[in-house]
């Protein structure tokens, strides 16, 4: 396990339609590991192991993370308004730090909702819950300076470094950099390849999985294989029935989001070579949200998909929590799948 290689995936920003610099890591780590590498327009970034005559497999990881573009710049104070890209809970955004990436480097700022606090609020100021619109950015710094620095439409991503915490890797964006981190370590141990291999680092998952339409369309494959972090709410305040999947209780084979329902015999193929294999595996049913899955299974006349999920605590905050059994888990299983999933039998009668 390279923790090095993980802290630098979270911690390098990449909001849905900007994931270059991520490009630029995955490229450099895969460089010598496949036969060939190309960016299609949407940014995906493909990497080809070739095995002609064998049958296609697409394994999709997502580089991008949910973020915002700067939308407006207030003239006198500089405070930046913004747009939102991905699935934002609010409860979430309060007193973060974050990075504009503009075109000179980085800087930092400070995200916070334009409410009143409870110092000089009003019983009724009390109530209201922050919306994602009330927020804005404080750079510290005079409006002019912003306006000289910060264009519209830059990125603005969370500010939080990688963690160790107990058994845990956290930080903002570990859904789904722990995943692309998965796919290249999986492609390393790989013993032998059974399929041709097109291992994706997908963009723009987080506005609707778009990086992996077109990208499947292209490669037309047989199976795919979408690789994404997911809930793992075994914490206080939520029933067990409810918790989705158990953190530390292995790679999570999905049954059905809200994007897909898995390919049966496919899902059956992965808990075979998972239990063969001793490789901790659980359930997962997520009745809400997507994975890439749901695009790449509709190209063509369709394809067999399925998802590989990590457990993940805290998903869509600066914390975001995986297990370092589940990570070592799906690297195993997806190793596994390819030097044996092409001899499953996937026919449906
Ligand atoms: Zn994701």
């Amino acid at each position: 396990m390279s923790v090095a290689l993980i802290k630098e995936l979270v911690e390098t920003p990449g909001v849905p339609g900007r994931e270059e610099r991520l490009r630029a890591v995955v490229r450099r780590e895969l460089t010598g590991l496949v036969d060939e590498m190309r960016v299609d327009a949407l940014g995906n970034l493909i990497a080809v192991k070739r095995n002609p005559g064998a049958p296609k497999l697409m394994i999709a990881a997502h580089m991008d993370e949910i973020g915002f573009i700067v939308s407006h710049i207030d003239k006198e104070k500089g405070w930046l308004r913004l747009q939102p890209l991905g699935g934002h809970d609010p409860r979430h955004m309060v007193a973060q730090r974050v990075l504009v990436s503009t075109a000179e480097g980085d800087l930092p700022g400070i995200l916070f909702p334009g409410l009143k606090p409870p110092h000089i609020a009003s019983d009724e100021d009390r109530k209201k819950q922050p919306q994602v619109s009330d927020f804005f950015v404080d750079m510290g710094l005079p409006g002019a300076v912003v306006r000289e620095r910060v264009a519209i439409g830059d990125p603005v991503t969370l500010l939080r470094g990688f963690s160790m915490i107990g058994d845990g890797y956290s930080a903002k964006a570990m859904d789904d950099r722990i995943c692309v981190y998965i796919l290249i370590e999986a492609l390393r141990r790989a013993q032998r390849f059974g399929w041709e291999v097109y291992a994706v680092a997908t963009s723009q998952e987080e506005v609707g999985l778009r990086g992996a339409l077109t990208s499947a369309y292209g490669i037309h494959p047989d199976v795919g294989i979408a690789l994404d972090t997911t809930l793992a709410v075994d914490i206080p305040g939520v029933a067990e029935h409810e918790m989705v999947t158990r953190w530390g209780g292995g790679a999570a084979i999905k049954i059905l989001d809200g994007s897909f329902i898995a390919h049966p015999k496919l899902t059956a193929a992965l808990r075979d070579i998972a239990t063969r294999r001793g490789i901790a595996w659980q359930h997962e049913i997520l009745p809400r949200g997507g994975t890439d899955a749901g695009a790449i299974q509709r190209v063509h006349a369709g394809v067999a998909v399925a998802t590989l999920s990590t457990p993940t605590r805290y998903i869509h905050s600066s914390v975001e929590m995986v297990h370092k059994d589940d990570v070592e888990a799906g690297i195993a299983l997806v190793a596994a799948f390819i030097e044996e999933g092409h001899m499953a039998d996937l026919a449906l009668t």
